[in-house]
């Protein structure tokens, strides 16, 4: 897009200069000239010309291109220190729906270096194909590194669908790639799906503040990428029969590609909850009444080898930290069972737990709208009711 005065036009009359946001048009012997250091070209000044003396040309819209070359759907596998994270398991399972409703390769793209044992985990968890760059400059996860990598990757093999978790890394990484091949990327997807007719995929994520679901398609580029939040999607079972094919491939990465060099990697000393994993968790919220009221929900945590979970109003009192926090803005569990304790169920808590085997609510509220998920529902106060399922659940254990 460009912006042009016309001079013969041109009546001095200086609208352009108050309608321009970035001060990039001034006066020169009474014509006004377009200052091209300080203009955006975002053509404000277009319609506050009365004398048509602003010309405004825009780009042609992009025209379609082939898309029949992209083929495949690719998940990216995440490793770090040779460990494979568990959300790229669970994203296994949902690329292996998509590709089989496509009909085409499932492909797992690993990076790292000498992770090799990696790569039939992969298999048995749905991969068709471990697509395995090797590289001693991928040991550490770095932006530049991974970036570049798969990028070059998707060039020369042209994927249809690539997923990628959203982790920390995951958050860093889908974006870069997706700007570089000039490609639309859907955040934080809650579900994923084909839309048969078109061959292409449905991408569902939470919109609004989580009030309603916006459906994503990305109809005129490829490779149509998403991330998904980690617990979201179901891993498949593990079947050490299930066969396919490893293909390692050449990396073309230099030191010099590389802006950042990881020296060393510090755990932070912090112990961090695993909710995504956990099997039991007994959530507490703003009914707890103070941060004194975690330790009775940690206490029924322990009885049943479980983690403690929290909602965001518990965490905004300051009553315990960000990691426990379930729902849109925290983790999204997927435990057998969830136990809500003086929580009210507000739709951005149920967008993360609402998908668990079984919930149990306890809440003294009997309108409160954790009871419309819920599987089974205790109306009552939580200070009495938890004591007793502890009860239980220790008596049960002897
Ligand atoms: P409340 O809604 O205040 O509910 C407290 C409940 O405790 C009540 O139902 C009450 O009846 C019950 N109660 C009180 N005393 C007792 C007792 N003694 N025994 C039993 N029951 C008792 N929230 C999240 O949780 N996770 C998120 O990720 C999240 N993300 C958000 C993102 C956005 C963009 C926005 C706008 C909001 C988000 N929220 C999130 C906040 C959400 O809207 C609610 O405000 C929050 O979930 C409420 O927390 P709560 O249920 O603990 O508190």
């Amino acid at each position: 897009m460009s912006v042009t005065i016309l001079k013969e036009k041109c009546r001095g009359c200086k609208l352009c200069l108050k309608a321009c946001p970035f001060d990039a048009i001034y006066m020169d012997n009474g014509k006004a000239v377009i200052n091209s250091e300080k203009c955006t070209n975002c053509g404000a000044c277009e319609s506050s010309c009365k004398f048509g003396a602003i010309l405004v040309e825009r780009e042609q819209k992009e025209e379609v291109k082939d898309l029949s070359a992209y083929k495949g759907v690719w998940v990216y596998a995440e490793q770090r220190q040779g460990k494979l994270m568990f959300t790229s398991l669970e994203l296994l399972g949902e690329g292996r729906k998509l590709a089989d409703k496509l009909g085409v390769e499932l492909s797992a793209v690993l990076l790292g270096h000498e992770v090799d044992d990696i790569c039939q985990e992969l298999i048995h968890y749905g991969a068709d194909k471990v697509i395995y760059a090797n590289h001693k400059l991928l040991q550490n996860y770095t932006t530049d590194g991974y970036t570049k990598v798969i990028a070059d990757l998707i060039n020369e093999k042209k994927s249809e669908i690539v997923i990628i978790g959203a982790t920390n890394i995951g958050r860093d990484l889908a974006p870069r790639v997706a700007a570089r091949l000039n490609t639309g990327l859907t955040a934080d997807c809650t579900k994923l799906d084909i839309d048969e007719e078109q061959r292409i995929l449905l991408q569902t994520r939470p919109a609004f503040g989580g009030n309603l679901m916006a459906t994503i398609v990305t109809p005129n580029h490829r490779p149509q990428m998403s991330t998904v939040r980690p617990g979201v999607m179901k891993k498949m079972e593990k079947d050490e029969s299930r066969t396919g094919v490893v293909e390692k491939v050449d990396v073309n990465l230099h030191d010099e590609d590389l802006r950042v060099k990881v020296e060393e990697i510090v755990k932070s000393a912090k112990q961090t909850v695993n909710l995504v994993e956990a099997q039991y968790i007994v959530s507490g919220g703003r009914g707890l009444g103070g941060p004194e009221g975690f330790k009775l929900m940690q206490e029924l945590a322990d009885a049943l080898g479980g983690v403690v979970g929290s909602s965001r109003a518990a965490v905004d009192a300051g009553w315990i930290s960000h990691d426990h926090q379930v729902g849109q803005t925290g983790k999204t569990v997927r435990p057998r069972v969830y136990i809500a304790c003086g929580i009210s169920g507000a739709i951005q808590h149920l967008a993360g737990m609402q998908n668990s085997d079984c919930i149990i609510a306890i809440n003294k509220n009997p309108d409160a709208p954790i009871f419309s998920v819920a599987d089974y529902g205790i109306v009552g106060d939580l200070y009495k009711v938890v004591p007793m399922l502890i009860e239980e659940v220790k008596k049960l254990k002897e």
